[in-house]
């Protein structure tokens, strides 16, 4: 559904980052939002924080009735202002692990998509970085990109990331919890990872950080509003 349009310019830019995890879409989103001036919101975090609490409070991440409550019990307040997402914790690939199973569940990302279209709609727009952001959240975004790369070379940006922290990581292990995440991401009956119809893909395998921004920030603005 397109967003309406305010005396014929659009009075907020919404840009969609999807794609499987480890693709550099934190990295691309955060460095559009500061190039663009528009707000970011991670939205993984979200589903890390909710299945997070799960695990940290002895539940099941994969019990509908205990994900569903900790989703609909988070503050929308304390998540606007950003320092419940900025736990470290919620970094660790338990945390995804236990956030790819929380967001199967439909009441789940139910309980936490108002939160998500607000943040989108407030001015002057914002860039969210997710697995639905294009075909579920804002199917209206002015843009929408599909940020890719081969498991492998994501497994590998993983790996270095967990041993540049000085964490202790084995390679094979990295591979397996990706290609597992990956899977469950793309076979859920609800909101599966699959790129929008009209999203660009691009695909990270090759390419570094700057050369993916360059390139991003070349799409966007060949479908960027005069008006912004
Ligand atoms: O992006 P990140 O790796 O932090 O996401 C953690 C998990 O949260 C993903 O593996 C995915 O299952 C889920 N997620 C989602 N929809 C989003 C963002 C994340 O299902 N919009």
């Amino acid at each position: 559904m397109p967003r309406p349009a305010f005396e014929g310019h659009l009075k907020t830019m919404i840009i969609a980052i999807d794609g499987p995890a480890a693709a550099g879409k934190g990295t691309l989103a955060r460095r559009l939002a500061a190039h663009f001036g528009l707000n970011y919101l991670d939205t993984g975090g979200l589903y890390r924080l909710v299945g997070w609490t799960v695990v940290r409070s002895g539940g099941d991440p994969a019990d509908p009735a205990s994900a569903t409550a900790a989703a609909r019990a988070l503050d929308p307040a304390a998540l606007a202002d950003g320092r419940l997402l900025a736990d470290p914790a919620l970094r660790a690939e338990g945390a995804g692990q236990a956030a790819s199973k929380v967001a199967a569940i439909g009441t789940v990302r139910e309980a936490l998509l108002d939160f998500q279209r607000a943040f989108a709609d407030r001015d002057p727009g914002a860039v969210l970085d997710g697995r639905d952001i294009g075909t579920v959240v804002c199917p209206g975004a002015d843009a929408k990109l599909f940020v890719t790369a081969s498991v492998e070379c994501r497994a590998a940006r993983r790996l270095k990331e967990l041993l540049d922290k000085g964490e202790q990581a084995i390679g094979e292990r990295v591979l397996e919890e990706m290609r597992e995440r990956d899977a469950r991401d793309r076979a859920r009956s609800v909101a599966p990872l699959v790129p929008a119809a009209d999203a660009v893909v691009l695909d990270t395998t090759e390419l570094d950080a700057d050369a993916v921004f360059a390139k991003a920030v070349a799409i966007i603005s060949g479908r960027r509003p005069a008006s912004l």
